[in-house]
């Protein structure tokens, strides 16, 4: 697809937006205060480098997260509490490295009309709400879970573990993005798939990162592996990864990854 012109999103539209999911945001503990400002910021940035398309793709991913975190929450918080160092309302960290791909790709189309970027940046949004959905989904399956990159069956919630569940969570959620973002004015009938395979392509690098590089540790009274410093009140020992990769680096970066990836689409 060629460069075209771009499209100007009415301001008046992304302040709206952006305040009335600030109050969602809020009223439902998704995030904190201070994260909650750095959204209206983003979700407005995005707004007015992308038009509709980043809008779209944030808000719905955003209200997506949201509906899916209301889903069997205690059994949620329960068997996170062990194997996250975070769980709760999120912060301004998380919304930054869930943003700034988005972001990047956005400024680059604004600056150039160059069409490609401007599905990069709701590719790595979608891929951002895909991986949230297999995540937040899959720790309540039941099924099998298995490492992506070995296939032997790994712990629940281990990052590079992926179930049956999940997957299918994390595909119908890029699915649901792709459909929206079709929807507004940028974003044309091949844009679907473009948007929808490029947010599962950045599901599944995030689970490859995840099992590779990403820092896991092992819980040295009980032998849980999780991804807390602490457990079971003793310190961890680092079993796995990279010291500086968390899973705040391996969001950023898969969803930087999986931006790039659908720009080959448009070669
Ligand atoms: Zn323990």
């Amino acid at each position: 697809m060629p460069c075209q012109n771009l499209n100007l999103i009415p301001l008046y539209v992304a302040i709206g937006v952006s305040v009335m999911l600030a109050g969602v945001s809020l009223w439902k503990k998704v995030l904190t205060v201070p994260a909650t400002a750095v959204a209206v910021v983003v979700l407005i940035a995005v707004s007015l480098f992308t038009g509709y398309a980043g809008l779209v793709a944030f808000s719905v991913s955003f209200l997506g997260a949201g509906i899916i975190g209301l889903i069997k929450k205690d059994l949620r918080r329960e068997r996170e509490k062990g194997l996250y160092t975070h769980v709760g309302a999120r912060g301004v960290v998380q919304v930054l490295v869930n943003s700034l791909p988005a972001l990047i790709f956005g400024l680059i189309y604004f600056l150039s009309g160059c069409v490609a970027f401007l599905y990069a940046s709701c590719v790595a949004v979608t891929a951002g709400f895909s991986d949230s959905a297999a995540s937040d989904i899959g720790i309540l399956s039941k099924g099998k879970v298995i490492s992506i990159v070995t296939f032997k069956q790994a712990p629940r919630g281990i990052s590079g573990g992926v179930s049956l569940l999940g997957t299918v969570a994390g595909v119908v959620a890029s699915l649901i993005v792709a459909v929206c973002a079709f929807l507004t004015p940028e974003v044309e009938v091949d844009g679907i798939w473009i948007i929808a395979v490029g947010g599962v392509i950045g599901m599944l690098v995030d689970s490859i990162l995840g099992a590779t590089l990403q820092r896991g540790y092992k819980c040295t009274v009980c032998g849980a592996f999780t991804e807390r410093l602490n457990h079971c009140d003793a310190p961890t020992e680092q079993v796995k990864g990279l010291k500086f990769i968390d899973n705040n680096a391996v969001n950023f970066l898969s969803q930087l990854i999986a931006g790039a990836i659908s720009l080959l689409f448009f070669i």
